[in-house]
């Protein structure tokens, strides 16, 4: 008898079928059921056609069946629901998913659940978009260690600036020292001659000085009251100053100050008001005997073909008025 291979073959084929059937229904109960990501199917007027544990979890219901028929209006703040909606329409018009959103769901405790959310087209079996899918993840954990991060790094600029300050300060005096002195001179002196180049012929002035026989002052009245007087001659200046941020202590008893869009005939009116303060204050009433008096020397941006030139001219004329007597601007 010729044996029936026809029969066979329908069996095998309705066995693996039904096994393939099997294991379809059982992948996507699995994800349904166990996805922590949400997911949801909905039809052309965003209502609920199918949603996995974790989405209807997200609307404290047990069993996602009870979600079928509902929308996101129903559960979720207006706001959010209403911009689902605007995103899904627009999905299903032009075929285009939106991949990755992170959304911000203000939850009804007042607490901020943040998301991170797909959408894609649902097509049926002859390629009609007959609504939207999507999943979404809470990365509310993720968010919180971003914005923790951010507020590290703020608190890290931040700490960074008060290092780089207090690198620049001169612990004495309070001014600014020797290396951010000559920091500022250069940067100065660049930003002013970049401007001479487009036109611009603003100048600005260096006021030098140093304080007179220091040394015998030390001598006599004891290194601390020398630090005193440092201490006193950084007041004056900063009272007298239109920016405290342009008084330097350059050295031991040298002293700077830069007087930005300043000729040389208003810094030396500047100067002479530092230097005549200087002479007539006293330190402390304790020593209201002591004459501090200092020796200037000033020169503005247009007189130096370089910062060094600028610098040496400054301190040529300081030198000038030390030599002439001291206690003078030159
Ligand atoms: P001149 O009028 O020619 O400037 O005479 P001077 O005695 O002031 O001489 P000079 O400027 O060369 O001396 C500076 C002195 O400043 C020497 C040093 O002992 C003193 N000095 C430097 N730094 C400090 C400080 O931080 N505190 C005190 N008290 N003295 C200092
Ligand atoms: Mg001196």
């Amino acid at each position: 008898m010729k044996k029936d291979h026809t029969q066979k073959k329908i069996t095998n084929n309705t066995y693996h079928r039904n096994e393939s059937e099997l294991n379809r229904i059982l992948i996507i109960n699995t994800i349904m059921n166990n996805s922590q990501d949400t997911i949801y199917f909905k039809d052309r007027k965003s209502t609920f056609l199918l949603s996995s544990k974790a989405h209807a979890a997200l609307f404290s219901i047990d069993n996602p069946s009870e979600v079928i028929g509902k929308s996101d209006f129903d559960y979720f703040p207006e706001y959010f629901a209403k911009d689902a909606y605007r995103d899904e329409q627009k999905i299903m018009a032009t075929g285009e998913p939106i991949i990755g959103r992170v959304e911000k769901l203000i939850k009804p405790d007042g607490g901020v659940m943040w998301l991170s959310a797909s959408k894609y087209p649902l097509y049926d079996a002859e390629g009609k978009i007959i609504g939207t899918w999507g999943t979404s993840r809470d990365i509310t954990s993720l968010k919180n260690t971003e914005k923790e991060l951010v507020q590290l790094n703020k608190q890290l600029e931040e700490a960074n600036r008060q290092l780089r300050i207090l690198s620049a300060v001169d612990n004495l005096s309070g001014l600014y020292n020797h290396r951010h002195f000559f920091e500022e001179l250069n940067k100065t002196f660049d930003l002013y001659i970049r401007q001479k180049e487009k036109g611009n012929n603003n100048i600005f002035s260096v006021i030098l000085f140093d304080i007179d026989n220091f040394k015998i002052i030390n001598d006599t009245y004891g290194h601390l009251t020398g630090d005193l007087a440092i201490r006193h001659i950084g007041e004056i200046m900063k009272k007298n100053t239109p920016s405290t941020d342009n008084c330097f202590r350059y050295g031991g008893d040298e002293f700077a100050i830069l007087l930005l869009d300043t000729d040389v005939e208003d810094a030396r009116k500047i100067a002479e008001k530092i230097r005549m303060t200087i002479e007539r204050t006293s330190i402390s009433p304790q020593y209201s005997e002591l004459k501090i008096t200092v020796s200037v020397g000033v020169t503005s941006s247009c007189e130096a073909k370089s910062v060094n030139d600028l610098f040496q001219k400054s301190d040529e004329k300081l030198y000038y008025s030390k030599n002439t007597g001291k206690n003078m601007v030159t």
